[in-house]
């Protein structure tokens, strides 16, 4: 009679389990941390990253989503400067667009083939998609200049192009300026030859903006659109509202501008969010009502862990109830100008009045001269630098690291949190 033996190999098994489970946690808990003087750590999966990158020259924002989803979010180069904007950077040997590659490049070194999932352009201003001059370089194909989001094009493969204008840029008003126009030529290149697939960014959808490497793996995550072209989310479903009235009856004065036009959108990973609302005004005293996009933005969004100030935090933006429902733990300013932020946002986004607790500034880089206008601007948390947002797994809590953004040597020089996420 053959001898039952116990099975001896369910030892080995337990072990492996536990050295698996051991190995696991160890590699959890020794995530190599960011440090002060060091090299910002790679993004690791699992890890939600949102670089605010600085140029001097505009917006531009990098989004590591937790599978390793990529996201540019606009890609600025204002051509002209005047001794109110602030200084290039890293400096002005190369265009925005072209250190906004080198960093994105540098933000992706874990993928051998860097490339975005997605770049959206919040509105056409030169400031989030590049300006046109006569001596910036064609593209290889001749049917484009490269300058800001097309120089990014050009050097960086993408898969879908959100704008607020696909496909016929018409929309609430005819856009036919010089780099505008810059810009359909690349969309149109690229869609033709390159597998571009450009789209209208459609509010109150949130599958426009979805994972697309481990979808099942991070169920937390959620791009929800909220504005664009003064149509705005309700919350219920993807029903919206039309904030813009039908333009005829209009005075010429009293329609909408671009940044009226703004896109607007909430991220979501775990308890986590985070609103980027591009240009969107929120305080205009000789204009329509209408006009206040943010006070219905607001309602739909809610409080939010971190966000990125409207138009800079120029003087039509973050109005009180804004600011007090939006209750950011973190703020942070693309800036480009002297009078980013002005004296009057400032005080709001401290005002213990509009919410209660602390809150941080952070700015991308500060103008030498805005201490003139702002006296306690000290107050700031960090006024120069790349801003990168790290949200942990799971979303439950946050850093925030600052980079040098004077040379390319992506050396950490301050480091803030860990804050827990609000919800
Ligand atoms: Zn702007």
């Amino acid at each position: 009679m053959k001898r039952v033996t116990w099975p001896n190999k369910s030892h080995p098994n337990i072990s492996r389990i536990l050295l698996t489970t051991l190995v696991a946690i160890v590699a959890t808990t020794l995530r190599a941390e960011d440090a002060v003087n060091r090299e910002i750590e790679p993004w690791q999966p699992g890890t939600m990253d949102i670089h605010q990158i600085s140029t001097g020259r505009g917006n531009a924002g990098l989004y590591i989503f937790p599978d390793g989803t990529t996201l540019l979010v606009d890609a600025g180069e204002i051509e002209q400067k005047t001794p109110n904007h602030t200084p290039d950077r890293p400096d002005g040997s190369r265009p925005a667009g072209e250190w906004i590659v080198r960093y994105i490049r540098h933000a992706l070194r874990h993928d051998p083939k860097p490339a975005l999932d997605y770049a959206l352009l919040t509105h056409f201003h030169e400031d989030h998609m590049g300006g046109l001059t006569n001596s910036q370089p064609m593209s290889h194909s001749g049917a484009y200049r490269l300058t800001g989001i097309t120089w990014v094009g050009e050097n960086l493969p993408i898969g879908k192009l959100l704008d607020r204008g696909w496909p016929d840029y018409n929309h609430p008003m005819p856009l036919e300026s010089p780099f505008i126009k810059n810009y359909r030529a690349f969309v149109k290149w690229q869609a033709d030859h390159n597998g571009v697939k450009p789209e209208r960014f459609v509010p109150g959808r949130n599958d426009q903006v979805v994972l697309c490497r481990e979808p099942k793996k991070y169920p937390q995550f959620e791009f929800q659109n909220v504005g664009v072209n003064g149509e705005i989310w309700t919350g219920k479903g993807t029903a919206t509202e039309h904030r813009i009235p039908p333009l005829d009856p209009l005075l010429r004065k009293q329609l909408p501008d671009e940044n009226v036009c703004s896109i607007a959108f909430r991220l979501r990973y775990g308890g986590f969010r985070f609103f980027n609302g591009g240009d969107q005004p929120g305080i205009r005293p000789n204009k329509p009502v209408w006009y206040d996009i943010e006070t219905p933005v607001a309602k739909v969004v809610g409080p939010v862990d971190a966000a990125i100030l409207d138009h800079h935090g120029y003087v039509d933006t973050m109005n009180e109830f804004f600011v007090s429902t939006l209750r950011a733990r973190i703020w942070t300013i693309s800036v480009w100008n002297v009078h980013h932020p002005t004296p009057a946002v400032w005080e709001r986004l401290f005002s213990e009045k509009l919410y209660p607790g602390p809150r941080d500034v952070f700015a991308t880089d500060v103008h030498p001269k805005a201490h003139e206008d702002i006296k306690d601007i000290d107050r700031m948390a960090s006024g120069h630098g790349h801003i990168v947002l790290r949200i942990s797994p799971g979303g439950t809590e946050f850093r925030v690291v600052i980079v040098d953004d004077t040379s390319e040597s992506h050396r950490v020089t301050k480091i803030f949190g860990p804050f827990k996420s609000k919800m």
